[in-house]
């Protein structure tokens, strides 16, 4: 972003709408800072009558008011979903705004990589068994390390999650975690659709979905890769990705031991 204001910036100046550079760069920044607080508030702003909502909906499904029946289970449980939907999307973008306001920061802690793998496979485990994809998991070496647990357990997951929701049937998703030289490597391989050439460049931009993947009804925002992207870069680390389409994508995390 401060690239983008800094061009446009120039642009702008070069056509004397304002009378220095330095004047309408920073007008510029107050801008985009109001956008980056729009965002923070409008997420804080919805994540409480959400939590309400769920709240309540999950009342419903225990029966704690009176017994329902099997219609309603099924409506609730399609609201419940939906619920859950808004609420992961509201929290990407509360996270999302906080690394674009530079107050998103990491809380290092020891950690061992092998059981946030580990972790990250029984949680994805059902999900791709329902789906008929493999997903194996090996880890090797010593993978303790300091990270903030929560987000590097965000960037596995949806790495994760993201090679079974784009693998069809009969697929298989490997993570391998292992140590080389100072650093920590996870490598998330799949056999699914891939990524066309043309787009992979984009891959790490917020709101991005592969044109491939937009007619799959699997849902999701495109806050992911790019959320992932910027807590693997506060780490020191590197997130790469090598894909080809209908064959497959391999994605690989570097993180500083
Ligand atoms: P989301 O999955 O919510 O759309 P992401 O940021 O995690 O958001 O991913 C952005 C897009 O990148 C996806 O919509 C998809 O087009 C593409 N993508 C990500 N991971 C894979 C993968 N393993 N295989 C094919 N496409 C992928």
């Amino acid at each position: 972003a401060e690239s983008i204001v800094a061009d446009l910036g120039h642009g702008l100046h070069q056509a004397r709408l304002y009378e220095t550079e330095q004047e309408l760069v920073s007008r510029l920044k107050e801008i985009d800072d109001v956008k980056t607080d729009f965002m923070s508030t409008v997420s804080h702003e919805l994540r409480t009558p959400l939590t309400s909502i769920a709240g309540y909906v999950e009342m419903l499904r225990d029966e704690d008011p009176g017994p329902i029946n099997t219609g309603q289970a099924r409506m609730l449980d399609v609201i419940a979903r939906n619920t859950a939907r808004l609420r992961g999307l509201i929290e990407d973008m509360l996270i999302l705004s906080r690394i674009e306001a530079g107050t998103f920061r990491a809380s290092r802690t020891a950690v061992d990589l092998a059981e946030l793998v580990r972790n990250v496979h029984a949680a994805i485990a059902p999900a791709a068994a329902k789906a008929g994809v493999s997903l194996t998991v090996t880890t090797e070496g010593d993978l303790r390390l300091h990270v903030d647990r929560d987000q590097i357990d965000r960037v596995l997951a949806n790495l994760v999650s993201n090679a079974v929701k784009f693998t069809p049937s009969g697929g298989a998703v490997t993570v391998t975690a292992r140590r080389e030289d100072g650093e920590v490597v996870v490598v998330v391989a799949d056999t699914g659709i891939g990524i066309p050439a043309a787009e992979q460049d984009q891959l790490f931009t917020r709101f991005f979905r592969a044109s491939n993947a937009s007619h799959l009804v699997v849902p999701g925002t495109g806050l992911g890769l790019a959320i992932g992207h910027a807590i693997v870069r506060n780490h020191g680390g590197t997130v790469t990705a090598v894909s080809a389409q209908d064959e497959g994508s391999t994605f690989t995390v570097r993180l500083p031991a």
